[in-house]
């Protein structure tokens, strides 16, 4: 049984997440203490609850501990299962973070899943939508696997009601990736939606955008997502270059000004302009696991976060892989998978 200390490191719900990730695709039991003792609300949310259980569905899996607040649980996985799967997150709980728990081990199922997620699509601390269809799979998809997704409606928190589709076509082993130069960046698209809001709101942050990143009206788009409850806003940037497409955003607030959004999202997008580093801060943390599954591969990427540096050490409990932090300039890294 692998103990891991949920307070370690980051001491947040990524920790539950990546143990139970990798407990299905080892095989491994584990117990988790101290569950997310690092943030104000410690124990499983419903978001890291869903987790648990949508696990736990795919891994015939005996578990304890598996309730609102829980501080601690313990999870023994079986077979893993494919097929089809409806997960329902209560509230706004981001489906992007549910989807990053089980997709580890659907890759490695005996056959090819459907999944159906309802919940939050776009919620602040988590993979929006857009950064997980045309940043995160398309990456897994050079890897070998084959996952498409469809968005049917965007869920913000705190409304929720969002929902997509997932399909994935297993794949026994994941190639290694190496992204190490970004390349020539081909194209820039910055996309203001609004739901439940007026769509100026939309407008005053593309402003800001053309403004201060001196981007034409063609790389501007302003919308209005009709079918969405409202509240919600969201700024997305999306940067492709020859070696990935990278998806940036913030999200609009009450009591925040569109304008101080949109300056959120352009210090994202300057901050990763800055240098030729193919990585963001997020995709960073989150291309750790595949690559350690495929046993190699390296990227190159800003200094690490608590969120890389946390996600390596667990990933290190599970599997006998080495993961080499290097910085080879100013605010510039690379991290090496090696088995
Ligand atoms: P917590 O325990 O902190 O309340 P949590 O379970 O929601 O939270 P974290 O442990 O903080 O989550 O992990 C958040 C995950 O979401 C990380 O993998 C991070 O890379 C990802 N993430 C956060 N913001 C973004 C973003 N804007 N774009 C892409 N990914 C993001």
């Amino acid at each position: 049984m692998i103990r891991i200390d949920g307070s370690f490191g980051e001491g947040g719900g990524q920790i539950v997440r990546t143990s139970l990730a990798l407990s299905l695709v080892t095989g491994k039991p584990f117990t988790i203490d101290h569950i997310r003792a690092g943030r104000d609300k410690p124990g499983l949310m419903r978001q890291h609850l869903a987790a648990v259980n949508a696990a736990a569905e795919i891994g015939h899996a005996e578990v304890s501990g598996n309730h609102l607040g829980s501080r601690r649980v313990t999870f023994e996985p079986g077979k893993i299962r494919s097929g089809r799967f409806h997960f329902t997150i209560g509230s706004a709980g981001s489906c992007t973070l549910v989807l990053q728990t089980v997709l580890p081990a659907l890759l490695q199922a005996q056959g090819p899943s459907e999944l159906i997620l309802e919940g939050g699509t776009h919620n602040p601390h988590a993979p929006p939508y857009d950064f997980l269809a045309e940043c995160f799979l398309p990456l897994l998809n050079r890897m070998g696997t084959h996952i498409t997704t469809a968005l049917e409606r965007s869920g913000f928190y705190p409304a929720g009601g969002g929902k997509f589709q997932v399909s994935i076509q297993p794949a026994r082993r994941l190639a290694p990736l190496e992204l190490i130069g970004r390349g020539p960046i081909r194209s820039k698209l910055a996309r203001a939606v609004v739901a439940g809001l007026p769509l100026s709101i939309a407008q005053r942050e593309l402003s800001v955008v053309a403004e201060r990143l001196k981007w034409g009206s063609e790389a501007l788009v302003a919308a209005d997502c009709m079918n969405a409850k409202g509240p919600g806003n969201v700024l997305t940037v999306e940067i492709v270059s020859d070696a990935v497409t990278e998806v940036m955003s913030a999200f609009g607030q009450r009591g925040v000004s569109a304008e101080k959004v949109a300056r959120d999202a352009v210090r994202q997008v300057r901050e990763y302009l800055q240098y030729d580093l193919p990585v963001g801060r997020y995709l960073a943390d989150q291309l750790l696991l595949p690559l350690a599954m495929a046993g190699k591969g390296r990227f190159r990427t800003l200094t690490p976060t608590r969120h890389t540096q946390t996600n390596i050490e667990i990933i290190k409990r599970f599997l006998d892989v080495d993961i080499r932090l290097s910085q080879f300039a100013d605010h510039q890294w690379e991290i090496a998978i090696i088995c």
